[in-house]
């Protein structure tokens, strides 16, 4: 789960990390009031959206000005002007894909004046299981280019979970980023700070791109991208409370109120599959075969007769699937079960595109009968390949 950048500044302050100071806007009108609130002569206008790459962002809208989504504001005035010219437009970033997001939100802050641009980010590092910080002094650019361009400028080490942060780490971020004097001391406190935040509040990556060295000397966090680990939601009442909604995909909300892990992609191919694992194979095989997955759906290892149902009704309310490919393998999950769901839930909704079922592994035979007595049009297949095979030519065929 992700959230915004004004919320996880919120987060910065809980615990005692500089930031700049700053409010939320949804209207023109409020953005106006929060820069009154703030002292200038400088205001930045920042887009809220789950996605980076904001200030080198183009808005589709000609009367969005040419500007991108992280603008300086020279004046109350002009802080206006840019609100009215950013909310409602749609923003493309490298982020965001062709299609853009809609900027319903505004951060309006006070400016900094900004010496060196510092990058830091943390994230849960499966290769050790444990929680590492990534470092670098290019910050304000694309991270990855760095990465390609000059990987000796990035300094990466984790952290022993059994002992924790220590003052040892922080001087090794400072030594990093090359801050010296009170600066480093500053940095050896926000790092100690920045690791009690992201375990605490069970966090799987957080980027800080730029930290900022101000020129009166001061170490800021001017911006923060965050994401939470979801599977720890439960126990992070909090932090749901800041989910957005309105930036996620509709269907993805629907398939999480299901407990289904479910991602919207941009092929025709339907897929329903019990495991990540074999959910994956089946996108690579779909694209061996020519094809594009429109998803990637695991409705899980033990999934009722329903969850299948509602896993199957997004599949068909996706407009651009034109074929179903359903692979599962019953192990602790029945292939009976699974037939149930299917054929339910093509019943409900109507199948107007080909749909090929493979079944294999405990009550395959029960499995292949529910959907044989069901009336309706199933393409039963052997194995992985002909599946794939069998959809190709039946997508092909009703074309
Ligand atoms: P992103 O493009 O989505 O990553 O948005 P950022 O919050 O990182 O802002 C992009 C860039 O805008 C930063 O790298 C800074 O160069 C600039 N910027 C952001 N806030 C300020 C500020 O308060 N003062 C100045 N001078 N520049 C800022
Ligand atoms: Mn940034």
């Amino acid at each position: 789960m992700n959230i915004h950048e004004y919320q996880a500044k919120d987060l910065y302050r809980q615990y005692g990390i500089a930031t700049g100071e700053g409010y939320p806007a949804l209207t023109v009108a409020e953005a106006v009031e929060a820069a009154k609130k703030l002292p200038g002569p400088v205001w930045v206008v920042k887009a809220q959206i789950h996605a980076g790459g904001r200030g080198k962002g183009k808005f589709k809208e000609a009367d969005a000005g040419s500007a991108g989504g992280v603008r300086l504001a020279k004046s109350v005035a002009e802080v206006e002007t840019f609100a009215k010219q950013m909310l409602g437009k749609t923003l493309v970033t490298l982020q965001t894909g062709d299609a853009g997001k809609q900027v319903n939100r505004l951060y309006i802050e006070q400016g900094s004046a900004i010496a060196r641009e510092l990058y830091l980010s943390m994230l849960v590092d499966r290769s050790t299981s444990r929680v590492a910080f990534i470092a670098s002094t290019e910050g304000g650019m694309n991270i990855e280019e760095v990465a390609h361009e000059t990987p000796e400028k990035i300094i990466t080490f984790s952290v022993d979970p059994a002992s924790g942060y220590s003052a040892f780490h922080g001087r090794k971020l400072a030594l990093a980023l090359g801050l010296e004097g009170d600066l480093a001391s500053q940095m050896v406190k926000m790092g100690g700070n920045l690791y009690r935040m992201f375990v605490e509040k069970d966090m799987s990556l957080l980027e800080i791109n730029p930290l900022v060295v101000t020129k009166d000397d001061k170490l800021v966090c001017l911006d923060g991208k965050i994401n939470f680990d979801s599977n720890a939601l439960f126990r992070q009442k909090e932090v749901v409370a800041l989910r957005d909604l309105t930036e996620e995909d509709p269907a993805e909300i629907e398939a999480s109120k299901h407990d289904l892990a479910y991602v919207k992609l941009d092929g025709t191919i339907g897929c329903l599959v019990n495991g990540a694992g074999l959910a994956m194979s089946t996108m690579d095989i779909i694209k061996l075969y020519g094809l594009e997955p429109a998803n990637f759906l695991d409705v899980g290892g033990s999934a009722s007769k329903e969850k299948v149902r509602e896993a199957f009704k997004i599949i068909l309310n996706d407009p651009n699937v034109n074929g179903i490919l359903v692979n599962i393998f019953g192990g602790i999950m029945r292939c009976d079960i699974i037939a149930e769901g299917v054929v339910a839930a093509a019943r409900e909704l109507g199948v107007k595109v080909p749909l090929v079922v493979r079944l294999e592994g405990t009550n395959v035979e029960l499995g292949k009968e529910i959907m044989a007595a069901s009336g309706l049009k199933i393409v039963s297949a052997d194995d992985l390949e002909d599946a794939a095979k069998k959809i190709t030519a039946e997508v092909k065929k009703a074309a």
